[in-house]
């Protein structure tokens, strides 16, 4: 469900600029930010300015897909600009079996470092 801005939600804040983050990219749809505790030597948050709960809310409509997409395509150019030519992983995490701790969908991009497979 796309909503408007969540008054507690700390990721409607950063999108808002009302708390500081450090912004690598902005466009009207979405913003990325480098995450507070970084577990790879680039770790960027890609966030919908919309308060969307988590990826389990999307599908509804065609909207909410499209942004869903362009959350992983700005992703995508941030590591090519970040020139992550070897390699990055895509993270999203989905409640909390899903290991999400933040609720406001977000797209983790990691980077700079082999990662492991499974993740814990
Ligand atoms: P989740 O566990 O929900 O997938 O990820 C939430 C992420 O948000 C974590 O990696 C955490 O470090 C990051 N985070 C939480 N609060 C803040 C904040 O206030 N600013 C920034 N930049 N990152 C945050
Ligand atoms: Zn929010």
């Amino acid at each position: 469900m796309l909503g408007n801005m969540s008054s507690d939600c700390i990721f409607c804040k950063i999108a808002a600029g009302e708390i500081p983050a450090k912004k690598l990219y902005e466009d009207d749809q979405a913003v990325a930010i480098a995450d507070i505790d970084p577990r790879a030597p680039l770790h960027v948050l890609v966030i919908p300015k919309q308060h969307i709960a988590s990826l389990a809310e999307v599908g509804a409509s065609d909207k909410e897909k499209l942004l869903a997409g362009h959350l992983l395509g700005v992703a995508n150019q941030l590591a090519r600009e970040q020139g992550l030519s070897k390699g990055y992983r895509v993270v999203i995490n989905i409640g909390p079996d899903g290991g999400q701790t933040v609720d406001h969908l977000h797209v983790h991009l990691l980077g700079g470092r082999t990662m492991h497979w499974p993740p814990g």
